[in-house]
């Protein structure tokens, strides 16, 4: 099989490597595609706290496909069922997942480009967001994640303000729903305090994973209101407004999800909100790249080209 090595920073091989067996309570999927996850870039770039070369398939982890092969103890799943699952080597041709993170893909969605791990992060994150119908919800950062959180909190029936850069971005989530405020100069408080007559936000959602974003998304908070943090914050310590956060009593949740139990209930809504037509990711994925095109798919990553918001990667 053919898998993808990040070699070195920025230099990406296609290598030929065995086969990997299934172990028990193991499966191995045929991946169809995987997509390429904003927290992939820092190791594409080279941040000095990786080593390198990564292992084949590495740091693929948003793949769907077809079980290809199953260990003893599989929990039932067959050869031949579309499934997503949560791996992490599947910038490849065939990766092993643990039969308890997989997920099968009802009828209706096989063929239909699936990253799971992002849309069971986006389903985790609403479930400890305390959003509710008529909440007033900013969400600040409108890439795949913030765009996929407009959504989903605008067919909750929230009110949501959608805070970003690109003009694009912030199109699609008008058309979910949501009101567009693009992100210039440093009034958005005062806006946001505008559109919400004074009242700010029930709810706000940092989804951008950096320290202005946080500052910013934690002056949007009403008193007694609500900051869910579900950027990913990987590159060092944040410092907060500690006098601000705590004057206005606001909750503070951060929604990253480690608990693999967890993320499984999260694939299974997910499968569940796009299968019954409540969640459509497909506009979102505005990028498609062959396996052996996954550099170009990390160079779009890198550049955001317009109109850029999710690539994926056929495997
Ligand atoms: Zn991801």
């Amino acid at each position: 099989m053919l898998s993808a090595v990040l070699a070195s920073p920025r230099q990406i091989q296609l290598r030929p490597v065995a086969l990997p067996e299934p172990q028990p309570g193991q499966v191995r999927i045929r991946i169809d595609g995987c997509g390429v996850c904003g927290s992939d870039l820092p190791v594409w770039l080279g941040r000095p706290w990786f080593d390198y070369p990564r292992a084949p398939g590495a740091p693929g982890h948003e793949a769907w496909g077809t079980i290809d092969a199953v260990g003893a103890e599989s929990g039932g799943l067959q050869v031949g069922d579309p499934v997503v699952c949560l791996t992490y080597r599947s910038y490849a041709e065939f990766d092993l997942a643990d039969a308890s993170t997989v997920v099968a893909l009802p009828a209706g969605l096989t063929g239909a480009a699936f990253p799971g791990e992002p849309l069971a992060c986006a389903m985790n994150i609403m479930r400890r967001s305390g959003i509710e119908r008529d909440s007033t919800v900013a969400v600040v950062g409108i890439g795949f994640l913030g765009s996929l959180l407009t959504r989903l909190a605008c067919a909750r029936g929230a009110h949501v303000i959608a805070i970003g850069r690109r003009a694009s971005s912030l199109e699609l989530a008008q058309s979910a729903g949501a009101e567009p405020l693009l992100a210039r100069g440093d009034d958005l408080p005062h806006r946001v305090n505008m559109l919400t007559h004074g009242q700010l936000c029930d709810v706000v959602i940092e989804a951008a994973g950096a320290q202005a974003t946080l500052d910013l998304a934690a002056q949007l908070v009403r008193v007694r209101g609500r900051l869910v943090i579900a950027g990913y914050h990987q590159d060092g310590p944040r410092s907060v407004d500690m006098q601000q956060w705590n004057w206005n009593g606001i909750d503070v949740i951060n929604a990253h999800e480690r608990d693999l139990a967890a993320y499984h209930t999260g694939l299974e809504l997910a499968v569940r909100e796009v299968a019954a037509g409540r969640l459509d990711p497909g506009p979102l994925f505005t990028h498609e790249f062959g396996l052996d095109e996954l550099s170009g798919a990390f160079r779009a990553l890198e550049q955001h080209p317009d109109g850029f918001i999710k690539a994926l990667v056929r495997c």
